[in-house]
């Protein structure tokens, strides 16, 4: 049983200051943001809310910190040893962040435990690409050479949700300042906590002052701040709706910007599948975390001929999901993370009923008192054009689609407006890829999914714009300057 969180666990800074310009810096308001436990409804303490002279302080900081700090100066190598040191910092408080994570938003031990677990492997490699990333080039030109240069973007403005609050910031945060950037981060209003922890890792290890500066706050202050005309670069995480509006402010001033937003994503289970093998890896990734991740395997394509197959084998596979208390280790499933997500799943249990698809299990809240409870959910026959086909619905919801074969299951796989993950099961390793290097997706694994920092992670179509992971990660933080000289 993982130990319960208390509010006062947490150093006073985190919980009543920002952290800005390398200090821990009061607020300019009396604004609060309420934490609600998604186990008890209740609130169960504040911090505060950044206001917009808050975001005007981190802005400015950050590009102090950029135009007249060391930070863009200093060598890669250098700012790897800082990454080094800050993971080293947070490694030490891992058991704060899991426990953090799981009071703010209801994550379950065993989900929190493999994120964490990747957290400091984001700092080590990134730190390792300052030995073999080319930020320098010569290259021979009639005149005489090229030097082509990659350089820090700038000032960038991290914009994280509420889902995995740790993990996105540091896949953002440590090519950025890898890359030399300097950076203002706003977590979601739900889960502030992560990212202020993270700032006292930074302040521990001395960061530069103004290299990392922390402001919770809800939309509207987090629309001011990507407003602001100093920000050169906006990464943002989260729904697709806001990630179109964050794309166009930015493009009205040419500042760049990358989106990780939703996904629809297809598990292909292959006529030929071992399903003794396919049901357990497929399972934990088609509702990881309540469904609530933007990776989870929503739409499961099976083949017609096996279809009660599957869905027998599946459906004892979630009923023997654990819903409860997320504090309790035989747990595989705690509540939705808050109200509006509960209620945005209900909706969809509704949409999908009225839309002629049978449930054949959940599908209503379970035998709990308090808690933001959806039980997990299978909807069957399922057609690609019902809406919960292809909309997001972000909860523990999965819709299983026939398929008559091959090239239809990879036909019904492309027909969404997103493109983010999917796995394919098949003993037949060349088949599975395949089948995968025709589906229209920035990521597919074959016979279980897989995530690592040194591999690329973002969407086609609707799930984004840009990569988070490997060098690619780190080119998001980067501009190319050329400098022509003489032989
Ligand atoms: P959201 O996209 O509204 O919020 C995500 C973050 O963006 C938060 O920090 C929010 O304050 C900020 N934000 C929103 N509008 C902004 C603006 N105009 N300017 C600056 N910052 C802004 O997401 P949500 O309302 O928390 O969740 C709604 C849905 O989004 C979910 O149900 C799910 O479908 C999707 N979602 C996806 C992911 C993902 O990992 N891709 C994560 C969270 C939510």
């Amino acid at each position: 049983m993982l130990d319960r969180f208390d509010p006062a666990e947490l150093s006073e800074n985190v919980r009543s200051r920002f952290y800005i310009g390398g200090q821990w810096v009061s607020p300019r308001t009396d604004a609060r943001l309420d934490l609600i436990s998604p186990l008890t409804e209740q609130v169960q303490f504040s911090v505060p809310a950044a206001a917009p002279e808050d975001m005007d302080a981190a802005v400015s900081a950050a590009s102090e910190a950029f135009e007249n700090g060391p930070w863009p100066r200093l060598t890669p190598a250098e700012r790897a040893r800082y990454l080094i040191a800050m993971g080293q910092e947070v490694e030490k408080r891992l058991d704060l962040f899991k426990r953090v994570w799981t009071a703010q938003v209801g994550v379950v031990n065993g989900f929190s435990g493999m994120i964490s677990g990747l957290i400091p492997h984001y700092f080590t490699y990134f730190a390792g690409l300052a030995e073999t990333y080319p930020f320098e080039e010569d290259r021979p030109t009639p005149g005489g050479r090229a030097r082509v240069i990659r350089e820090p973007v700038g000032v960038c403005a991290l914009i994280l949700p509420w889902n995995s609050p740790l993990i996105l910031l540091v896949a953002k945060l440590c090519p950025a300042l890898l890359a030399g950037c300097t950076v203002v981060a706003k977590p979601s209003p739900e889960t502030p906590l992560d990212a202020l922890i993270l700032a006292e890792c930074a302040d521990a290890v001395g960061l530069p002052p103004g290299v990392f500066n922390v402001v919770p706050a809800d939309r509207e202050a987090g629309d001011h701040l990507i407003c602001d005309r100093r920000i050169d670069k906006v990464s943002f995480t989260g729904s697709t709706a806001a990630g179109r509006h964050i794309g166009a402010v930015c493009a009205d001033r040419v500042a760049r910007y990358s989106l990780e937003l939703g996904g629809k994503s297809a598990a292909i289970i292959c006529e030929d599948a071992d399903l003794a093998a396919a049901i357990p890896a497929v399972t934990p990734v088609s509702m990881p975390f309540s469904g609530q991740i933007c990776f989870a395997q929503t739409r499961m394509l099976v083949p017609e001929r096996r279809k009660d197959e599957v869905v027998d084998a599946y459906r004892a596979a979630v009923e023997s999901i654990k819903v409860g208390d997320p504090w309790e280790d035989d747990v595989g499933m705690g509540p939705l993370a808050m109200r509006r997500q509960q209620d945005r799943v209900f909706d969809y249990l509704d949409i999908g009923r009225k839309e002629g698809a049978r449930i054949v299990t959940g599908g209503g809240r379970g035998a709990f008192n308090s808690g933001f409870f959806v039980q997990p959910t299978i909807f069957d026959g399922v057609t690609p054009d019902m809406r919960i086909a292809q909309e997001e619905i972000f909860g523990p919801v999965v819709s299983i689609i026939a398929y008559r074969d091959e090239e239809e299951a990879i036909r019904i796989a492309n027909d969404s407006n997103f493109g983010l993950s999917g796995t394919v099961f098949t003993p037949d390793l060349e088949r599975g890829e395949n089948i995968a290097r025709r589906v229209r997706t920035g990521n597919i694994s074959v016979n279980g999914l897989q995530l690592d920092p040194s591999v690329p992670f973002g969407g086609f179509k609707q799930s984004g714009l840009g990569r988070e992971g490997g060098p690619e990660g780190l080119e998001a933080y980067l501009e190319i300057k050329s400098i022509y000289l003489p032989a």
